[in-house]
């Protein structure tokens, strides 16, 4: 484990906005992976849970 680790929370909706602003002004896109699938997503929602569409809905599934 790193400091980093204990001082930043990575996934709050303050760090991808700032994420997204800076990325949509600099031209990029963000994109993460799917934790079951490791596909891309673009999508806000997606990107929020880390999960595709289809990963999701198997997962609430279980
Ligand atoms: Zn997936």
């Amino acid at each position: 484990m790193t400091p980093q680790d204990n001082t930043i929370d990575h996934d709050t909706d303050l760090d991808r906005a700032l994420l997204e602003a800076l990325a949509t002004a600099k031209g990029y896109r963000l994109a993460t992976r799917c934790k079951s699938c490791g596909h891309w997503l673009t999508s806000a929602r997606s990107r929020a849970a880390h999960q595709g569409p289809k990963c999701r809905r198997k997962a609430v599934g279980k």
